[in-house]
């Protein structure tokens, strides 16, 4: 016990993106993390799910493709045996607006992710402790160095920590790391099946079957909008969805919404169009009032721009309803009214 309260916990960090460049609509930020003591242990069984053969770990890579599945399982018994942790960052990277943000420059944006999301290792460290991180080399413009700083200052200030909880930050090539490797297989998976590249026409049946063993070991407790949409656990679409830190700390998908504020203006307007309506009035109603209505979700851009010529037989639906599920994400989409074409001709002929 005594030992215990002199010796600081020194934590091992990891971390590789995936899906930051090219036509990926979400970008996936991930890092494995685990105690000092364990990083020769674990470093010797991911070595040894290599069988001999010379190669790195990639979630991109094909060489020796019969290794992979191999090499999931030794991830999951690291977890199991040495408290090999996961957590990932997942982005829509259309809502991100580097213009006005990152000085048009998506490299700084993505700098800013791998800071919001090592902070939460900060947020979540009570106890006297060292992080000791190694990120895959990104660009040369951008620095594991400034990014230490950067966060000890921002753990100073919202954690009052008065020394640097960040020891060390190395930018390292990911040939030299073999759990940089492991974090690249695993966001590679998350990134994968987030973008729902197993739905492709050319989707490797390779690739799905080591992101489905992934989700069955992953074994992720299905909550929130997942369970609307009948997501059941250890699924490959439970990678798609956002966790409860803390039922699986040890394997944790957070996704960050960019469009919080233009979220909240979306619902007041709806709110607002809606309330000029009785409860029993109905969608057929608003539709001879000369409106057309959208049913949005803010979260991933999907929406219908005229709801009732999508689906007519919904006219007798009541405004005081609740809207329909998003079929990506199972949030309740944003109903709001536009002016249609039909009352803006009929105003102009009443002109
Ligand atoms: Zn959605």
């Amino acid at each position: 016990m005594a030992a215990q309260l002199l010796t600081p916990r020194m934590l091992h960090i990891f971390g590789d993106e995936s899906s930051h460049k090219g036509k990926h609509k979400f970008l996936v930020y991930g890092t494995v993390s685990c105690d000092r003591s364990m990083v020769p242990k674990i470093r010797e069984e991911i070595e040894k799910a290599k069988k001999g053969k010379s190669l790195e770990w990639h979630w991109s890579e094909s060489k020796y493709p019969e290794l992979y599945p191999g090499l999931v399982d030794t991830i999951f018994k690291c977890r199991d045996n040495f408290g090999l942790r996961f957590r990932c960052l997942v982005v829509n990277t259309r809502h991100t607006r580097h213009k006005e943000y990152s000085d048009d420059d998506p490299d700084l944006g993505l700098e800013k992710y791998i800071h919001l999301h090592l902070m939460t290792y900060a947020n979540d460290q009570k106890a006297k402790a060292q992080f000791f991180v190694q990120l895959d080399e990104r660009t040369p413009k951008y620095r594991a160095e400034a990014q230490k700083r950067a966060l000890n200052a921002a753990d100073r200030r919202d954690n009052l920590r008065t020394y640097d909880l960040f020891a060390d930050a190395i930018d390292v090539r990911s040939h030299t790391s073999p759990l940089v490797q492991v974090a690249d297989v695993l966001s590679g998976a998350v990134a994968y099946v987030t973008n729902e590249r197993y739905l492709l026409s050319d989707a490797s049946p390779r690739k799905k079957a080591l992101a489905e063993r992934i989700a069955k070991l992953a074994n992720i407790p299905i909550v929130g909008h997942a369970k609307e949409l009948g997501v059941r656990r250890g699924e490959l679409r439970s990678l798609a969805f956002a966790t409860n830190p803390r039922v699986t700390p040890d394997f944790i998908i957070w996704h960050l919404h960019l469009r919080a504020e233009e979220e909240k203006v979306l619902r007041a307007l709806s709110a607002e169009q809606l309330s000029r309506y009785s409860p029993d009035a109905t969608y057929a109603d608003l539709q001879r009032d000369g409106y057309r209505i959208v049913v949005e979700c803010a979260r991933c851009d999907h929406s219908i721009s005229d709801y009732l010529s999508a689906r007519p037989h919904n006219g007798i639906k009541l405004v005081s309803s609740k809207p329909t599920r998003c079929g990506k994400c199972g949030r309740r989409g944003i109903v709001h009214l536009k002016a249609s074409h039909f009352h803006r001709t009929r105003s102009e002929r009443n002109a």
